[in-house]
């Protein structure tokens, strides 16, 4: 049987040992340091055309920037600032060549509107699918660099950004729903967190942070395996908009379920220190004019738990594996 995701990357990890502050496989992004102070940060992403994206729903400029911001956004988890860019493409050979066109000039001025140099990449043929493949690096103050495997028994759980939104609005495309279609830019066109990351690692009481690509559920356990703990969801806290519970009725999509398995909204998932919870929570909402949410807190069994209503229920749902069920082992 195909090994999974989490195995494939295990069995590629396992025989490399790094030196020198190296940090290699295991985060969002690998970390360099550079000098005393600063250190690169640098991130790769596959996306390939029917797997992560159709072409159909995209304006080359969603594209252009969905390209960007997925990459980013692991450059943003890290605390690291935009710096450099490489573009792999393998374009089928009947690709529209005005569409293309498009694409590359918005992909230019979306890295120039993120501070982002192009300084290569590569460029093929293939023979139905569009595959885009992006690597990012970023600068980042050592000191302030943030990673998963940090998070501390009863720090506060929180998140910046959206959970759910780009779920509801690919069931909106796929399903060709109107009334819901506004959802659709969270799916099409995410925007990467770095003012955001970049305020909170200089937040001394941020212990781990991660961005938020395949599910709280599946992100919080990556988290806290790396970190050696376990989580408590607490679902009634999770503060919700009410044109988000009324999208979830229209398309009669449980909220539970889709807070929890909702991905690619490129939030960032981070853990506070119960001392700083409450100057981070109203310096952020003044800083950026939008309210943290706060997931539940971190303990000490590893074990992640779910409470709704007081009371603990199970994880019963199918999450989002980009290789989906059948490779499971
Ligand atoms: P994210 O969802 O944040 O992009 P991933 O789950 O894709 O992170 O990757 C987790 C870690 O595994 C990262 O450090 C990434 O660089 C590494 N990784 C993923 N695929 C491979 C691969 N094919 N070879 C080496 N490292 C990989
Ligand atoms: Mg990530």
């Amino acid at each position: 049987m195909m090994l999974n995701e989490n195995k494939i990357i295990e069995k590629l990890k396992t025989p490399f040992e790094h030196t020198n502050g190296i940090y290699g496989i295991g985060d969002d992004a690998a970390v360099i340091p550079i000098n005393d102070k600063e250190s690169l940060v640098i991130s790769k992403d596959l996306l390939v055309e029917d797997n992560h994206f159709r072409v159909k729903y995209y304006t080359p400029l969603q594209l252009a920037r969905k390209v960007v911001n997925v990459n980013l956004s692991d450059i943003a988890a890290m605390a690291a600032e935009p710096y450099l860019i490489m573009l792999g493409l393998a374009i089928p050979r009947d690709f529209d060549s005005k569409w293309l066109n498009e694409f590359l000039k918005d992909f230019t001025k979306e890295c120039k509107i993120n501070n982002l140099k192009l300084i290569g990449g590569d460029t093929t043929r293939s023979e139905e699918k569009l595959f885009i493949s992006i690597t990012v690096f970023g600068r980042a103050s050592s000191k302030n660099l943030k990673f998963r495997n940090n998070a501390k028994v009863d720090d506060l759980i929180c998140v910046a950004g959206n959970i759910g939104y780009a779920h509801i609005g690919l069931i909106s495309l796929e399903q060709k729903i109107e009334t819901i279609s506004k959802f659709r830019k969270y799916s099409c066109s995410p925007k990467a967190l770095i003012k955001e990351a970049i305020w909170l690692s200089k937040n001394m009481g941020i212990s781990s942070m991660m961005d938020i690509s395949d599910g709280l559920y599946i992100d919080l356990s990556k988290l806290c395996k790396a970190s050696g703990v376990g989580a408590k969801i607490k679902l009634d806290q999770i503060e919700m908009k009410q044109d988000f519970l009324k999208a979830c009725k229209t398309i009669s999509l449980d909220v539970s379920e889709c807070l929890l398995t909702g991905g690619e909204d490129y939030s960032l998932l981070f853990t506070v220190a119960p001392e700083k919870f409450n100057y981070t929570v109203l310096n952020f909402k003044n800083t950026f004019g939008y309210d943290l949410k706060t997931i539940g807190r971190i303990i000490q069994n590893n074990k992640i738990i779910i409470e709704k209503s007081g009371i603990e229920v199970p994880y019963s749902y199918n999450s989002f594996d980009h290789f989906g069920k059948k490779y499971d082992t």
